[in-house]
């Protein structure tokens, strides 16, 4: 496994586990199987409702808590949002059963986005979330927030993929030392990605599937990767992506792919705004 090192130190695989839509009678199983694989960083969040099950996988694998890098995300918060975003925290931390976070990711650039902040911060500086970061956050969004804040996140979680690629994004986030990390790094098969013509003939040049070279591409462009599945044999298809390079030729042929479009939310949609930011979880 490789490993990248976010601006305070703490290091985390540049390739983990997503359980997204995993269906929580599911996930403990398929989270088992995932570390069985030899995944070690775990990304769920509070509106996956999935924590609990993400929890018992990790106590049942017997793998000591410092192998492992677990992310969970905090939901919109009302105000007083700095108190808010304290309960949720302790609410995830208890239904995943551990006394640390190693990732805790704000899941939206919406509600009282500083006053999370500083309740993340908070956390962070008491040790309980080794990082703290964001999630679906456009340039605009988190340079005012890297600006106006102590703590400059340490990741921001975004949709990449080949048909949406982020290079512009991702520059702003190296100069300001925050990492991106895909997520729908498949883009959850949209577009054909998995029989897609040009990635499946850069695969069988490599003797490798789609879903690996898109990983392999990520991985060589320094982004940090969550692919989900709840199969066995490609949850192992996924994280073998460390036995081959693409050339040069096959990241450009890959880069044309770009769209610059996303294939999910608009976060700039006011309809998707709005709709986002109704959602309220019960903790
Ligand atoms: P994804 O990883 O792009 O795609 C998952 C889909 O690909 C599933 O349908 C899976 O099916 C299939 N798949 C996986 N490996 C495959 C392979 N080797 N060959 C063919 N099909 C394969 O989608 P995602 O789950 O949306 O994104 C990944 C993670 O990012 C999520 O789980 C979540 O942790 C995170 N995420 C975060 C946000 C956010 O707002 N921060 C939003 C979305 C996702 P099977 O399960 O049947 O294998």
């Amino acid at each position: 496994m490789q490993y990248v090192t976010l601006n305070n130190g703490v290091m985390m695989p540049i390739l983990g586990f997503g359980v997204y839509q995993i269906p929580p009678e599911q996930t403990e199983q398929a989270v088992s199987e995932a570390l069985a694989a030899g995944y070690r960083l775990l990304d769920t969040a509070a509106a996956y409702g999935n924590e609990e099950a993400v929890g018992r996988a990790i106590k049942g694998s017997g793998i000591p808590r410092e192998d492992l890098v677990v992310t969970t995300k905090l939901w919109v918060q009302d105000a007083p949002a700095e108190e808010n975003t304290r309960r949720a925290f302790e609410t995830s931390l208890n239904k995943l059963g551990l006394d640390y976070l190693d990732l805790y990711l704000m899941h939206q650039p919406f509600g009282d986005v500083y006053g999370q902040w500083r309740g993340m911060e908070a956390v962070n500086r008491e040790g309980l979330a080794k990082a703290i970061g964001v999630a679906n956050f456009y340039p605009d969004r988190l340079l005012d927030l890297i600006l106006n804040n102590e703590i400059t996140p340490a990741v921001n979680q975004i949709e990449t993929h080949p048909f949406f690629q982020r290079i512009a994004d991702e520059g702003l986030m190296r100069e300001h030392g925050v990492q991106i990390q895909s997520w729908g790094g498949f883009a959850e098969g949209k577009n054909d990605l998995f029989t897609h013509p040009v990635l499946s003939e850069i695969g069988q040049v490599h003797g490798k599937s789609v879903a690996q070279v898109v990983l392999r591409w990520l991985i060589q462009r320094g982004v940090v990767t969550i692919p989900k599945s709840v199969n066995p044999e490609r949850m192992a298809q996924n994280i073998g992506v460390f036995d081959f390079e693409l050339t040069d030729d096959q990241m450009a042929q890959i880069a044309a792919l770009d769209t610059g479009t996303t294939l999910f939310f608009d976060h700039h949609d006011p309809e998707m705004v709005a709709w986002l930011s109704k959602r309220r979880l019960d903790s």
